[in-house]
């Protein structure tokens, strides 16, 4: 899990003074000595940590803090603030031409993701723009990246230009942007290629594309797994491309966060999007605020609940909401949004972007099993209508009728109708405006 380490390491600095009431200058130093190394060890860069754990301490130990009943959670507050300025503090947007069409050039490193992001990127702009995005297949030196680019494009239904391994990049991209204009198409990706590390050649070739293009946005590709280094890279293409942003990919991976944390403060350059899985729907914009409450392990709601209305069907989602408000929500709905949590990927993922549930220890090795829920389902199943829209009729004999029709244990049904009460009285709390279990999170 992506910041596992880091999150860990700074609720535990930060929960020593949940303990106390009021704290001292010297209960503050000790705090921010282990917020230091937890980012070092995150492998943020070392002048980035360096300005941070300044900026947090001068203002730790100010009055907001020292004279406050709850430090810990105003110290939460300030961390939180601080990385979220470190990050760039608002989410920057896609640059868009004036004129049409709007051109992106697409560079990095091989195996950084850039295919693939481009691909994501013209998949997005499709969906959410009703674009009509052209892809130009201008990296000649990876194996095979053409072919895959041609058949991600075809995957998404993005028309790809390519002219073979054989002509030079520069032809190919001059070309390929003749026939988007050609064909009105109103945003061009041009892929191109990767070395394995940063080369004089590569950059020659990626400054004539650039040139010849005239790119609206140079999008870097980094690999957020790699760390320090993927810092470096950014640096290195920075400086000869003066790129316009920066993708940072694997973020579903366990990445430390050092380059999330460090891009920024070093480039100079905004994170525009982050990559977080290898479906094409798997690219997000980079929201600095909710990147921070994710490493703080406060969740990610907002991105959760950006998820659910994507894969939601909305108008079965708004009756969903309307039954939980009115305490009408029955095992038919349940069954409902079994299938849509289903569809939003991996269930671990999901709960871990709730808040509290990131580091919670009991949840440290979860694995959903996608049978379980197949199971939950052949319960549910079982039911009749009415017991399903009315589970207080499961008498013992119903249950074991259910059991034996789903093939279950009893114990099992036993056991999945409890918690949908639990769930049922939760939801009636929740709808009540009583989010009381939520406060104890950020400590008090
Ligand atoms: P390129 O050489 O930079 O064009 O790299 P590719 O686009 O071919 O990506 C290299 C590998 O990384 C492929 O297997 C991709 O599926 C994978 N990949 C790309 N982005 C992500 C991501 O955000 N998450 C994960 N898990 N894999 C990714």
């Amino acid at each position: 899990v992506a910041f596992e380490g880091l999150t860990e390491r700074l609720q535990n600095a930060i929960g020593k003074l949940r303990r106390k009431g009021k704290i001292s200058e010297s209960d503050v130093k000790e705090v921010m000595r282990e917020i230091r190394l937890a980012l070092l060890e995150a492998d943020v860069n070392f002048k980035v940590v360096k300005d941070f754990v300044k900026t947090v301490r001068s203002r730790a130990i100010g009055a907001e803090v020292l004279e406050s009943l709850t430090p810990a959670q105003q110290i939460v507050k300030i961390v939180n603030e601080e990385l979220v300025k470190v990050m760039g503090e608002e989410a920057a947007p896609l640059n868009k031409s004036a004129k049409i069409p709007t051109i992106i050039m697409m560079v990095g490193l091989q195996g950084a993701g850039k295919t693939t992001t481009a691909s994501k990127l013209a998949n997005k702009l499709k969906k959410e723009k009703n674009a009509r995005p052209f892809m130009i297949a201008a990296d000649v030196y990876r194996p095979a990246a053409i072919d895959q680019l041609k058949i991600l494009g075809k995957d998404i239904d993005v028309p790809v230009f390519s002219l073979g391994v054989d002509v030079d990049p520069v032809e190919i991209v001059r070309q390929g942007l003749e026939e988007a204009k050609d064909k009105k198409n109103d945003y061009v990706i041009i892929d191109t290629a990767g070395r394995l590390q940063i080369d004089e050649k590569l950059m020659q070739e990626l400054s004539s594309i650039k040139e010849l293009a005239q790119p609206d946005e140079i999008l870097l590709t980094v690999d957020a797994m790699t760390g320090q280094n993927a810092v470096e890279v950014a640096k290195g293409f920075n400086d000869q491309l003066d790129v316009t942003g920066v993708v940072l990919t694997k973020l579903d991976g366990d990445t430390r966060g050092g380059a999330a944390l460090s891009i920024r403060a070093v480039t100079g350059k905004p994170i525009k999007f982050i990559g977080q899985g290898e479906k094409m729907t798997d690219l997000d914009v980079f929201y600095p605020d909710r990147m921070a409450s994710r490493i703080l392990g406060m969740g990610d709601m907002l991105t959760l609940i950006e998820k659910a209305q994507q894969e939601y069907d909305q108008k079965q989602a708004e009756e969903l909401a309307e039954k939980m408000r009115e305490n009408n929500f029955d095992f038919n709905d349940f069954l409902i949004q079994m299938e849509q949590v289903q569809n939003m990927g991996p269930m671990e993922d999901i709960i871990k972007m709730i808040p509290g549930m990131a580091n919670n220890p009991a949840l440290k090795n979860l694995k959903v099993d996608p049978k379980d829920i197949e199971h939950t389902k052949a319960i549910v199943y079982s039911m009749t209508p009415q017991e399903r829209e009315n589970p207080d009729l499961l008498n013992p004999s119903r249950r074991r009728r259910i059991a034996a029709g789903s093939g279950r244990p009893i114990q099992e049904v036993n056991r999945m109708i409890k918690q949908f009460k639990q769930m049922q009285d939760m939801m009636k709390k929740m709808s009540n405006g009583n989010f009381s279990g939520m406060e104890g999170l950020l400590g008090g």
